[in-house]
């Protein structure tokens, strides 16, 4: 059997290092951010079979960091670590999709417990469906970059499918003029130019026309919002 591959994101380097050092003495292999937004991009770039998170975290935090991986992955067990206790931040935590959640100081062999039961529960349910999102009855593929709605295959530019596929991640949640062009430009957001209106306007055109719902709508002042309605 392979090595189970943790993803563990945890900004207090002693904690990260030692948990880690911990881990891989019972062969698990152990990817280490210490950074919310680098513990994104490495879930993002690799297949991991448990994430390990920190709730206050630089980057983007442990909540936002769970939903995110939600919008893709639902099967992937995530616990949460936190130095707080207040229930809210549990309710939260299990909002956002975690599993568990483990409150600092703790000893290594309760997360081993935990551990132990998730991937139990998670074994041999693997979906075959992890790399497919869908907003209502429209679908992407992000590895053939395949997009349907309703069946029919829709043709996009490169840009386009970026757009879309930031779009879906992000689902029912709004998205502003800057935040697109920051994550799919990469540029920072010049609001003498109108180019993602532009953009979304062909997305819009692209995916909506014929169908049977819009699924892109605008929010006047604040931005964009993908959401079924
Ligand atoms: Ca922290």
């Amino acid at each position: 059997m392979d090595a189970i591959h943790v993803l563990l994101i945890e900004d207090e380097k002693k904690i990260a290092d030692t948990l880690a050092k911990g881990l891989r003495e019972l062969d698990y292999e152990v990817d280490i951010a210490y950074d919310g937004k680098i513990g994104l991009r490495l879930f993002e770039a690799n297949k991991f079979d448990l994430v390990i998170t920190d709730i206050n975290l630089p980057g983007i935090n442990g909540f936002d960091l769970c939903r995110a991986i939600r919008s893709t992955n639902q099967q992937v067990p995530v616990i949460m670590l936190t130095a707080l206790g207040a229930t809210d931040d549990k309710i939260e935590g299990f909002d956002s999709g975690a599993d568990d959640y483990l409150v600092k100081p703790f000893e290594f062999k309760e997360l081993l417990v935990r551990i132990r039961a998730l991937l139990k529960r998670t074994v041999n349910q693997q979906l075959p469906t992890g790399n497919i999102l869908k907003v209502a009855d429209l679908e992407l593929n992000v590895d053939s970059k395949a997009v349907t709605r309703e069946g029919r295959d829709i043709n996009l530019t490169a840009k386009e499918f970026q757009l879309l596929e930031y779009f879906m991640r992000n689902r029912n949640r709004v998205v502003s003029r800057a935040d697109i062009a920051e994550k799919v430009w990469d540029l920072d957001f010049d609001t003498r130019t109108n180019v993602i209106d532009v953009y979304v306007n062909f997305l819009r055109k692209k995916i909506e026309t014929g169908a049977a719902s819009r699924l892109i709508h605008t929010q006047v002042g604040m931005g964009y919002i993908m959401k079924e309605k």
